[in-house]
């Protein structure tokens, strides 16, 4: 059975790894071409979107695709939102890896809000230098911010509009706690926003943020399409691709 893994995400590559050579499975790896110099997975690797959703169903048939495994980033919701299109019009079996979400400890200064547009409103409440580690994507929702001066985070410079006063950080996780301390301090950070991304790569400035006694905007995850399984581990996404595969190999003897 070939195998599309959606990836971009730790998990993607550990799927990929624990999968490929697997009797019975052909996988293939696809990236969405976001990150200058990704981190590769094992095996077959496509990279670059699919050019909707029409163009992915036809690229899955094409392909001869048996079964599709969403390992991106738990924000990545556009890609998620096509291949629940394109999978059910083709009968082919999906599941979301999603990685547990964050939940907030004792000590902790959480303000939950459901998006990136909500979060820069949200600043209003707090002090005037903010840490924003959201990526690359999404940093245009504060460039109308002119009160405050950020601190922004990402792998690759973020396009478009930035807000007027800002420092970039161009750096890839993981990173540790006590150098998150430092940043926190050096920068004169009062706010940090996150999205609730999940995981340990990036956590680290939770357990800074916490120590420091800093308020954290944190953005909910996207909503899952309707009637798309998740599981929370690869472990869990292998053993589910083992069955499909099974299940396959049972429909292509009758
Ligand atoms: P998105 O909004 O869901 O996707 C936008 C478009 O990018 C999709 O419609 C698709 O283009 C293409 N795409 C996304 N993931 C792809 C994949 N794995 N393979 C092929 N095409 C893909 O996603 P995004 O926020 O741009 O994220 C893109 C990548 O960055 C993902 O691999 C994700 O795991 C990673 N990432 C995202 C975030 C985040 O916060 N969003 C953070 C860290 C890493 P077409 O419509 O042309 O097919």
């Amino acid at each position: 059975m070939r195998v599309l893994i959606l990836g971009g995400s730790q998990e993607a590559r550990e799927l990929a790894a624990s999968t490929s050579g697997e009797r019975g499975l052909e996988i293939v790896s696809s990236l969405a071409g976001r990150v200058r110099d990704p981190h590769l997975p094992e095996g077959p690797v496509r990279i670059g979107g699919f050019g909707g959703t029409e163009k992915l169903r036809d690229w899955l048939a094409a392909e001869d695709i048996g079964a599709v495994v969403n390992a991106t980033h738990p924000f990545a919701a556009r890609i998620g939102a096509n291949t629940a299109v394109a999978t059910a019009a083709l009968g082919i079996p999906l599941l979301r890896i999603l990685r547990p979400a964050w939940s907030e400890q004792p000590g902790d200064r959480w303000t939950r809000v459901t998006d990136l547009d909500a979060a820069a409103r949200a600043l209003t409440a707090f002090g005037d230098r903010v840490f924003l580690t959201i990526g690359r994507q999404g940093v245009g929702a504060f460039a109308g911010l002119t009160r405050q001066w950020f601190l922004i985070r990402a792998i690759d410079p973020p396009e478009g509009a930035l807000p007027p006063k800002h420092e970039l950080l161009l750096t890839r996780g993981p990173f540790a706690v006590d150098d998150e301390i430092a940043l926190l301090s050096d920068r004169r950070i009062d706010v940090l926003v996150t999205k609730d991304s999940g995981g340990d790569q990036t956590e680290a400035k939770l357990v800074a943020a916490r120590a420091a006694g800093l308020p954290v905007v944190v953005v909910d995850r996207p909503v899952l399409p309707e009637g798309v399984t998740a599981v929370e581990t690869v472990e869990q996404a292998r053993e589910w691709l083992l069955r499909t595969a099974v299940r396959s190999d049972q429909d292509s003897i009758r």
